[in-house]
């Protein structure tokens, strides 16, 4: 959401005429995107937005303008007292209205000079399409619903209108955002629906969403992903524990037997489907069994890959300590990001002597529609899905031959 978000915000200065840089000397203006999804985050951000006092001191005709989701925790009063080098605070929940703190700082746009589409952080093939913004669910640990809100939802016809847009601009991929992207539901349309129309879009070569909670699939999606072979091969599905009771505290709304049946009806409609997950490890009241079952389901789950993250405290739920140490937690993540590894190894393995459709961003590189890093000796052409027959994997890629 933030990389999709940094993306629109920068497309806002190139309408004005401005440029990327990475050198900050030359930067006239700087914008930091915040997140506080863990405290260390919000910890980072703050010690960013610190590092910035000295490039302000040695531009003081400079802008600078932090945002998102830590913003909008923190507020402006905090930060520009903190901060008082900070020319705009824009929060998460008015980020799509960044265009209005360019206005108070550079006065209106002259001319809007048409924005060039280069991503920030995808290559160009891809680029994102954010559906909804916030969540409506109560996840015990999430700091999301606090601060961007409950759930909205982008009408069908401005999503479709930014997808156009944007596969006009070149994307053959596209990624569709939200906290909960497949709970998305406007004017009587389902997700499953908004998928019909966006693949439907001419140019279109690959679709993808991110992030779709277990608590929102229904049979027209199983039976949409089953028969439309442009959208990915790929989920990202956190299930965060493998333990019902670690689940229930969690508040995630599943038990695991309900998770790996769900798996099981996407794998029926899509037997090559990969899936990857998150784990949090450590979340308080965590015992040695609850993360046994968390290691087991790593196997259970064939997850090609996972990001598995220490549970942090955060300073603003007091109640909610980790009731393991430092030691034990490390212990734990060792051995769960272990398993990680032997299983994605497995499930790398398994793909060799098939094929893949790769959408090719150099001409040795791309990613299959599962979402793994492919290689080739030459030959790919950025921009193009072509066929690759695999014979090798190692680490997280996957080698071949175009055929
Ligand atoms: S579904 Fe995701 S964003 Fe929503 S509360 Fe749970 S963890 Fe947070």
């Amino acid at each position: 959401m933030n990389e999709a978000d940094s993306e629109n915000i920068a497309a806002t200065f190139r309408r004005r005429g401005y440029s990327v840089t990475d050198d900050i000397k030359k930067a006239d203006a700087v914008v930091v995107n915040t997140c506080t999804v863990r405290q260390r985050a919000e910890d980072k951000a703050i010690s960013q937005i610190g590092r910035l006092r000295l490039w302000k001191e040695n531009k003081p005709e400079g802008k600078l303008f932090v945002v998102g989701c830590a913003a909008q925790k923190l507020g402006t009063k905090y930060l520009k007292s903190r901060f008082p080098f900070i020319n705009e605070v824009v929060g998460a929940r008015a980020i799509e209205h960044f265009e209005d703190a360019l206005e108070a700082q550079y006065g209106p746009a002259e001319a809007a000079i048409e924005a060039s589409h280069r991503n920030l952080f995808r290559s160009p093939q891809t680029a994102y399409v954010t559906i909804m913004r916030g969540c409506s669910l109560k996840c015990s640990y999430c700091i999301v619903p606090a601060v961007r809100g409950p759930a909205s939802f982008i009408p069908a016809t401005e999503i479709l209108e930014d997808a156009r847009a944007k596969l006009a601009a070149g994307a053959k991929e596209l990624v569709l955002l939200g906290q909960t992207v497949n709970s998305w539901r406007r004017d009587g349309a389902t997700f499953s629906e908004l998928l019909r129309e966006v693949l439907r879009l001419p140019g279109l070569g690959r679709l993808r969403f991110m992030s779709p909670h277990p608590l929102y699939f229904d049979e027209d999606f199983t039976a949409l992903l089953a028969r439309e072979k442009k959208l990915a091969r790929h989920l990202h599905l956190p299930v965060q524990s493998g333990s019902d009771r670690i689940l229930k505290a969690m508040r995630r709304g599943y038990s695991r037997a309900q998770y790996l049946d769900l798996l099981a009806r996407l794998r029926a409609a899509a037997p090559d489907l990969a899936v990857s997950t998150d784990f949090i490890v450590g979340y308080p009241g965590e015992t040695e069994a609850d993360s046994r079952d968390t290691l087991s389901l790593v196997k259970e789950g064939r997850f090609s890959l996972a990001y598995c993250f220490k549970y942090s405290p955060r300073t603003d739920k007091p109640g909610m300590k980790a009731s393991i140490g430092e030691a034990e937690m490390e212990a734990r993540l060792e051995k769960l990001l272990a398993a990680v590894r032997e299983n994605s190894r497995v499930v790398l393995n398994e793909r060799i002597g098939k094929i893949e459709k790769v959408l090719f961003e150099t001409e040795t590189y791309g990613r299959a529609s599962g979402n793994f890093a492919v290689r080739v000796k030459a030959g790919g052409i950025p921009g193009k899905i072509s066929a690759v027959l695999v014979d090798g994997a190692e680490k997280n890629t996957l080698n071949g031959k175009l055929i």
